[in-house]
């Protein structure tokens, strides 16, 4: 399996610990709808480096 997949079943939101959707260059969360900057091929899990994606009434 490649890593990438390994990685998806590990991470989880930190912020809601929903899982995560790859989306092209970043990870959306399925949940609170965050998404994290993928950077070299490494997820940036860190809610301070976290956009908000759609939802416009879920958004902060
Ligand atoms: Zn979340």
């Amino acid at each position: 399996m490649p890593l990438n997949e390994r990685l998806m079943e590990i991470l989880c939101c930190p912020a809601c610990k929903e899982s995560l959707e790859e989306k092209e260059d970043r990870l959306v969360c399925r949940g609170c709808r965050r998404a994290y900057p993928i950077r070299d091929g490494i997820p940036v899990m860190l809610i301070d480096e976290a956009t908000i994606e759609g939802k416009p009434q879920e958004a902060e």
